[in-house]
């Protein structure tokens, strides 16, 4: 059995909200087959990138999706923007199963979805200037009447971003990383979208550009009424930006809850590694900080370990781990988790009596 439902739960941190989710992930499953043969092509196996995927969220919210390189949170992403169509599951937006749309609802639906990308470079054609990058999405969907409508809103789209009207007759290798990643966003904003799915759109950027575009991401987040869907490799990325936090390991979700509780009382062995891994300003907190080095690399989706697909690593697995996938347990509230034995674990920090700095319990 794999990891079933993970709704949103309870409210966002900090207030009441009873409103229906924006957007509901229903056990999404992306598997991709294995072909082999030049000639005759022959399925050899199946790569489990997204398994029994499920969570939710509310308008005005944010997701942070975290997880190792490889662990299908792209995928995830992907699917909600139909760049991929899912194999199992159902990914719905606004009450509608967007698998279930057809050739006269998408470009309404990708008015609406958006994605912005890691690396606004490759999205973006060199040949273009930043003026005609901005206008092909208002004129494919038909946004702007006339060029002085066009231009007034392409001078807007760039003012919302924090660049100056003379930067759209410039070319993108005319640009720093961090302000092109601004027009990365500008591009995306330019349908005017509800939900914007953003994949590790600070990782390739200094440590001083991430904050600035985290703080844009948010403020636009609070002029525009934004939903979005945040993919980090990095939790310290990921609690900048969250209201929720959802964990993922090897193509599943094994821990989400409201920002704060996840990295107050992280109750998942995993999720308890990578805020282990996170380094303390502090110079005293950090010379004595405890870190948890999980054994070896993450296995293949080609072939995942029976049970808790994490047992390999973890230096807490006992014998049911092994054979038993762990079903969803409510912590508290909006806080669940797919762990065998996170009541025996506790959720405090650092680990009762099993912190380890060597991949093995003390
Ligand atoms: Fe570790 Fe077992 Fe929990 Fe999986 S179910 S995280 S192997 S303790």
């Amino acid at each position: 059995m794999t990891v079933r439902v993970l709704p949103a739960g309870g409210p966002a941190p900090g207030g009441v909200d009873e409103s229906p989710p924006l957007l509901e992930l229903r056990d999404l499953g992306m598997h991709f087959p294995i072909t082999r043969g030049v000639l005759w092509k022959r399925q050899a196996g199946t790569v489990k990138a997204v398994d029994g995927v499920s969570f939710a969220l509310r308008r005005g919210e944010t997701v942070g999706l975290v997880g190792e390189s490889g662990c299908g949170k792209t995928t995830v992403g992907r699917c909600i923007v139909r760049l991929y169509r899912a194999t199992s599951g159902q990914v719905i937006l606004d009450g509608k199963d967007i698998g279930t749309l057809g050739g006269p609802d998408l470009p309404g639906f990708r008015r609406r979805v958006q994605m912005v990308f890691q690396d606004p470079y490759s999205s973006l054609n060199p040949r273009m200037t930043v003026r005609d990058a901005l206008a092909e999405p208002l004129e494919v969907h038909k946004l702007a009447s006339g060029r002085g409508q066009r231009d007034a809103r392409i001078e807007e789209l760039l003012g919302l971003v924090g660049l100056a009207s003379e930067h759209a007759s410039r070319y993108p290798h005319e640009f720093s990383g961090g302000q092109r990643q601004r027009i990365g966003i500008a591009r995306a904003l330019a349908v005017e979208p509800d939900f914007i799915v953003c994949d590790e759109p600070v990782s390739a950027l200094d440590v001083s550009i991430q904050a600035q575009i985290l703080n844009l991401l948010r403020e636009l987040q609070r002029r525009l009424g934004l939903t979005f869907l945040f993919i980090a490799h990095d939790l310290s990325v990921v609690r900048h930006v969250s209201d929720w936090v959802a964990v993922m390991y090897l193509g599943r979700i094994v821990e989400f809850a409201p920002r704060d509780a996840l990295f107050a009382r992280p109750a998942h062995p995993y999720t308890r590694a990578l805020l282990s891994a996170i380094p303390v300003p502090d110079p005293d907190v950090e010379a004595s900080r405890r870190r948890i080095i999980l054994a070896g690399d993450a296995p293949s989706p080609i072939n995942p370990p029976t049970g808790c697909n994490f047992h390999p690593r973890c230096p807490w697995a006992t014998p049911v781990c092994a054979v038993e996938v762990p079903v969803i347990e409510v912590v508290s509230g909006g806080h669940q988790v797919a762990c065998h034995n996170w009541r025996d674990l506790g959720t405090t920090l650092p680990l009762q009596g099993a912190s380890v700095t060597d991949g093995n319990p003390k």
